[in-house]
């Protein structure tokens, strides 16, 4: 029997070879279309995150103006020394941030500093009672005077609790990751990679004894859904950094920056996830959960042995070991630090 009129005339028209030619048009016209609303969501993201920062950067114009290699930093008169002081440490933490996530960034990046909680908080219209010290937002970075959590008055331990408590790492980290992956991450990761940086470098993790693992967990998508609403924040932040640290720590870090890259090509975590480490997110929340309980403390904060080799090997030329005592005699101060 003949095959009816209309499979007869496709077939005319679209032979076995045009048909292929065809699924390869609409597949490369595809591919197109993907990279150009990439490329779009890229540049819009691009160009509305640079339109915020010189937003920030003009409703500070009242302030003076110290510049360095890499950073300018917008301060009140009263606090110049503090300004030399935090200019100073962002240009400690440029190198070591900026050659592990090969971030090289167009023109100085903003530093505000506020002289105060409410001046801060302030800035972001948030209420009284947030205690962050650092914030990155935007392509900015904004500081709270170290006058405000450190109770010293010797300079130079000033400084160098300033450079191995403070935000500087940590927000220089999410600065660098929002720049490479064109803000394609899920919160929880960002703020993950940000404490292992900072961890990496000064020694500092939250020790907040609200954060322990051990209780029931959030999972990786009440952490990626949701994560500022979650009630205990310090467990969303304890959790972040575990599962960074588990990345690390089994796979390399070259794995996590090559993570960071992938995201910076437009994958979806989960794809990228997939393509990296080989397993999805589903699979990451079952592997790092699993390596936290083996390897953390009584406290539930991860193990620090596991660490000591990175931390030996950024630390030692620019920290005492008296910033080991300081973290012991005051840890409940860092609570809520950062955003
Ligand atoms: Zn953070």
């Amino acid at each position: 029997m003949y095959p009816n009129n209309t499979i007869h005339n496709s077939d005319r028209f679209f032979s076995p070879g045009a048909t292929s030619l065809l699924v390869l048009f609409f597949l490369l016209a595809g591919a197109l279309l993907w990279k150009i609303a990439f490329n779009a969501r890229v540049y819009v993201y691009g160009a509305a995150r640079e339109c915020l920062k010189a937003y920030v950067v003009a409703g500070a114009w009242q302030m003076e103006k110290l510049t360095s290699d890499h950073f300018y930093l917008k301060y009140w008169p009263e606090n110049r020394a503090e300004a030399e002081m935090v200019l100073e440490t962002a240009e400690r933490f440029y190198g070591p941030v900026a050659e592990d996530f090969s971030f090289k960034p167009r023109g100085k990046i903003p530093v505000i500093l506020y002289q105060s909680r409410e001046e801060l908080n302030y800035s972001f219209g948030w209420e009284a009672t947030e205690s962050a010290m650092g914030v990155y937002w935007a392509g900015a970075i904004r500081v709270l005077s170290p006058r405000e959590w450190i109770d010293e008055k010797d300079p130079a331990r000033v400084r160098e609790l300033f450079a191995s408590s403070g935000p500087m790492a940590h927000e220089f980290t999410h600065l660098a990751v929002d720049y490479r992956t064109g803000g394609n991450y899920p919160r929880w990761f960002t703020e993950g990679v940000a404490q292992y940086e900072e961890y990496k470098l000064t020694g500092f993790h939250f020790n907040d004894p609200s954060g322990s693992l051990n209780k029931k967990l959030y999972s990786m998508e009440d952490l990626t859904g949701g994560f500022d609403e979650l009630p205990n924040q310090s467990l969303a932040y304890r959790e972040s950094f575990a599962a960074v640290s588990y990345i690390v720590n089994v796979y390399g870090e070259d794995m996590l920056h090559k993570l960071v890259r992938q995201l910076g090509l437009s994958r979806d975590f989960d794809s990228a996830l997939q393509e990296v480490l080989g397993i999805g997110t589903e699979e990451l929340e079952t592997r790092w959960q699993a390596w936290a309980m083996e390897n953390q403390d009584p406290d539930g904060q991860i193990s620090l042995a596991i660490y000591a080799l990175t931390l030996d090997s950024y630390s030692e030329t620019w920290l005492s070991k008296e910033r080991i005592n300081f973290f012991n005699v005051t840890k409940n101060c860092k609570k809520g630090r950062n955003k």
